[in-house]
């Protein structure tokens, strides 16, 4: 295929700018590099023609106008529509057919094209230029009557619903009236006859619905379905989708409008859908749909059930196979797996559209793995083209085999998009919404979707639909959006009144509300919620493979927050490199230790001012020696179970650093709720007399309350406050490994001190600490104990003063959750569950902060950055809060210079791939 780096020609145009790039006899004015301008589409129309590939002559307006409409109060710029009328002047020339003419009719169809694919989020208009006078050529030239019929109607119907604004269900509704008339099951069964009445009852629901007569002049039809397709960029589901694919309001659709080929002119006609490999699976074999006989919409909208493409290899050997060496020369020249649309008129291939193909997460690890072995594209192509979400869906859940043998299948239907979804049946994309806006998880059951039902499929667990097939609109927007889907159960007979659905075969029925669960691997629908079980890595060679590369890619390591053993040997395998953060206060909850933890809070404060007594030579009463009995006593036994923990995650991190974190949390956390036990004692005396157990815990709750939890006793305060806290952790911390390195192990100790926000908090944790590491260092017996100090960063003040800070830690870690809520004031335990999610619907937010580290806080990031390695140019700086998972922060973190980023078990192989990814982007950014 040509290259296609030439100028555009220049174009006379009476607008202002220059908003018209036509194509046709084989030269383009644009090409694929233009998708800004051109859109998607009209780039690769352009593409195509220039490349000596079959294609039907027509021009793009550019984006550009479509902006300039908007900004104009929606209106074309002026002179634009003299520029339009000058390429329909072109394209009737090149087709040697007129706009409007009776005798020989030149028919086009009106179609969106953004940037970025939006598969049937916006509006596209076939057979424009039909009226009763076209119609009649249209029938001479092609002698057949009811061709010419179906088409109108077709024209009315699409024009009725998108331009006019007719709703869609009364002409469906009238369509199969028509066919229940004639017998008719299909649409093709309707006679000339039939399709002539239908044109007669399409026009008057229009005169109705519209209060207008359907226009004749083709060039009003032009001038309207353009600014429909402009209008269409700013409808609901178009802007939901952007919304959900991040794809900004600012770019516009671009309109194309194309000579019309028929693929409905006879079984030597069709049109269809195919991509070059397969994208369910990534195999490399031509996929996709076709129908004889047919007109585009057909395919898409799932209207008849299409037979696979190799059938086309019967039915058209010829045609086949220009068709599967169009589909090799484009997928070379993009480098990429295309999706294509194509019609065949009178056994003449044309090719309507090539695009790079939507594809599932399995298919885009296995391609961009093929392709670097097939010596397409390298590894940092490979790299920078599989999306981090993919990854993510690659370790999602399927069922529960076992589960799976006794489920009772409801049926069958195409496996469409894959992965387990649980959740309520729901029979409409509003209910979808409505109720997981209350808290539940739902399956949406559709007979089909169309672009309307996004919202729903966009918040359901997974969508199952009884028509359409592998290209229709269901399968294609759940695959991208990465939902479970299960498309054409032809068996499911799905009825939207009644809320309910049921199956022909099995004959199991469920209603609104029921458990369903939808396999999209396997294309079942189970009643009930099935068990799930989360997707094995160790299963996928592949995206190992892929992995690997992205390792010997990326500057930053990826390290795994775990507090267990089995959570960090689960982080190891999926290529973690280090623990970044182990919560030690998540073990207290565990078994046996909250009562002793709890024992311990009761007396801590009374025992800790003991100590204090004791140690300046006071006095002790009874009630401080008893106290300090029962503290000490419970920190023992305290010391030993950690110290158990932290053998087993050594262990598990043999060889790579484990930052373990002193405790962090307010107490109160480790004791029952205020009100509940208020409650519970009320009640108990009210019975006869709590016990004094309860009242003391009641009173040691009341004594410890505070209004702002999160920003009180908690952190380096409460190891301050309550230094044996720390104090049996480090020591703990230190035998576990002394105890691991006497069995022949290699750990790697690194102790973390929270929330400081001021050089003297780490100061005075690290004298307090200092002892025990003195004492234990005394009675090691000769074995080397080895740690490092360091301290989070999560306090703005702490930030701002990361130089003085830096002379006492070895390390810092952002700890990006609280340093959040501290820079924008908002509660991380509330603001998710208030105003906050309403910020970022409404746009005040472009992003949830908690979720995409926030510029400012990156912000303070990078002050604490610099000024930490200016005191200290060694200093090791990662990141641990939840940030250190989401791609577009890790992104940030690159650009920060942390040296690692920590992050969930299951989010290490997606920062894995993101890491690499974001030393491509700066690379790339360099080079600019
Ligand atoms: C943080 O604040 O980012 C952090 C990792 O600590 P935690 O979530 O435990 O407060
Ligand atoms: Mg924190």
């Amino acid at each position: 295929m040509t290259t296609t780096a030439t100028a555009p020609a220049d174009r006379a145009h009476k607008a202002a700018k220059r908003y018209i790039y036509a194509w046709g006899d084989g030269t383009a004015e644009g090409n694929a590099q233009m998708r800004d301008l051109l859109g998607g589409k009209g780039a690769g129309l352009a593409e195509m023609t220039i490349a000596g590939l079959p294609t039907p002559p027509g021009f793009t307006i550019t984006t550009e106008a479509c902006n300039d409409y908007f900004a104009a109060g929606e209106k074309l710029p002026d002179g634009l529509w003299d520029d339009v009328l000058e390429a329909v002047r072109e394209v009737e020339r090149s087709t040697g057919k007129g706009f409007g003419d009776p005798a020989n009719p030149l028919l086009v169809s009106v179609r969106s094209g953004a940037k970025f694919s939006m598969p049937g989020m916006m509006d596209t208009v076939l057979n424009l230029g039909l009226n009763e006078r076209t119609l009649q050529g249209l029938i001479a030239l092609t002698s057949n009557e009811r061709f010419g019929w179906d088409a109108y109607r077709r024209f009315i119907q699409m024009f009725g619903r998108i331009v006019m604004e007719v709703g869609g269900e009364r002409f469906d509704h009238a369509l199969e009236e028509a066919k229940k008339r004639h017998g008719a099951t299909q649409d093709t069964d309707l006679d000339a006859a039939a399709l002539k009445d239908l044109v007669g009852e399409f026009k008057s629901i229009v005169k109705a619905d519209a209060g207008l007569d359907f226009p004749d002049d083709p060039y009003e039809q032009l001038d309207l379905a353009i600014k429909a397709v402009f209008a269409s960029w700013f409808g609901r589901r178009a802007k939901d989708y952007r919304k959900n694919q991040h794809i900004a309001d600012d770019l516009g659709t671009a309109v194309n409008v194309v000579t019309m080929v028929f693929g409905n002119m006879g079984d030597d006609s069709g049109t269809g859908v195919a991509f070059t490999r397969d994208p369910n699976t990534g195999e490399k074999v031509l996929f996709g749909e076709y129908l004889t006989n047919a007109q585009g919409e057909d395919v898409v909208a799932g209207i008849r059930t299409a037979p696979k493409i190799a059938q086309m290899q019967t039915d058209m050997p010829d045609v086949y196979r220009e068709f599967q060496r169009i589909g090799q020369q484009l997928e070379s020249h993009y480098r990429d797996v295309q999706d294509l649309e194509f019609t065949i008129e009178r056994g003449r291939l044309y090719m309507l559209q090539t695009r790079s193909a939507k594809r599932t997460a399995a298919a885009a690890v296995r391609i961009a793995a093929d392709m670097v072995d097939e010596g397409t594209i390298t590894k940092e192509e490979a790299i920078a083209r599989i999306e981090p979400a993919h990854v993510d869906q690659l370790l999602r859940d399927t069922f529960d085999p076992k589960a799976l043998e006794t489920a009772k299948r409801i049926v069958k239907g195409l496996n469409a998009s894959p992965g387990a979804a649980v959740g309520r049946a729901v029979f409409s994309a509003d209910t979808a919404v409505e109720w997981v806006d209350r808290g539940e998880k739902v399956v949406l059951v559709r007979i089909e979707t169309s672009p309307d039902d996004f919202h729903g499929m966009a918040v359901a667990e997974g969508i199952i639909t009884a028509r359409g097939g592998a290209t229709s609109h269901a399968a294609v927007v759940a695959r991208q959006i990465g939902k479970p889907c299960v498309a054409g159960s032809a068996d499911l007979m799905v009825d939207y009144d009644t809320k309910s659905a049921a199956c022909a075969r099995t004959g199991i029925d469920f209603k609104e509300g029921d458990w369903v669960s939808l396999d999209g691997t396997t294309g079942d629908l189970y009643l009930g919620a099935l068990p799930t079980v989360s997707a094995r890595f160790e299963d996928q060679p592949e995206l190992q493979k892929v992995l690997g590369w992205a390792d010997g890619i990326r500057r930053m390591e990826v390290w795994t927050n775990a507090d267990k053993p089995e959570e960090a040997a689960q982080a190891r395998g999926y290529g973690a490199q280090g623990i970044g953060l182990c919560r030690t206060e998540h073990m207290f909850r565990e078994g046996e230790r909250l009562e002793i933890v709890r024992d311990a809070i009761l007396v801590a404060n009374q025992a800790t001012r003991a100590k204090a007594k004791r140690a300046a030579g006071e006095p002790l009463s009874d009630d401080d020696t008893e106290a300090i009995d029962r503290f000490d006593a419970a920190m023992a036994k305290l010391e030993v179970l950690q110290q158990g923990d932290f053998e087993g995650i050594f262990r598990a991190m043999d060889g790579l650093p484990v930052v373990i974190r002193l405790i962090d949390p307010p107490l109160h956390e480790f004791l029952p709720n205020l009100e509940e036990q208020l409650v519970k004692v009320t009640k108990a005396e009210l019975q006869g007399g709590a016990t004094e157990e309860d009242k003391e815990l009641l009173a040691t709750i009341k004594s410890m309350h505070e209004q702002n939890p999160m920003l009180g006793l908690r952190g380096c305060r409460l190891g301050i406050m309550i230094p044996d806290f720390v104090k049996i952790q480090t020591r703990a911390i230190l035998n576990a490994q002394i105890a691991v390195k006497r069995a022949g192990g290699n750990p790697i100790a690194k102790i973390m001190i929270p929330l400081v926000g001021h050089a003297n908090e780490l100061k005075r944790t690290k004298e307090l600490l200092e002892a025990e590491v003195e004492a234990v260092e005394a009675a090691a017996g000769g074995v080397d104990v080895d740690y490092k100090f360091g301290t989070m960063i999560e306090v703005p003040r702490g930030a701002l003063t990361a130089d003085e800070i830096a002379k006492d830690a070895a390390f810092f870690s952002f700890g990006t959750n609280d340093l959040t809520q501290m820079t924008f004031g908002y509660s991380r335990d509330d603001a998710e569950g208030g105003f906050l999610l309403k910020y970022v619907e409404d746009g005040i937010l472009p992003v949830n902060p908690f979720q995409t580290l926030d510029d400012a806080v990156a912000g303070l990031m990078k002050v604490a950055v610099d000024k930490g390695r200016a005191t200290r140019p060694d200093l090791e700086i990662g990141i641990c809060g939840e940030h250190g998972g989401d791609p577009a922060s890790i992104f940030k973190c690159e650009e920060l210079g942390l040296d690692y980023v920590s992050c969930s078990p299951f989010r290490v192989p997606v920062a894995r791939l993101a890491a690499a990814q974001a030393v491509l982007t700066r690379i790339a950014e360099r080079d600019k």
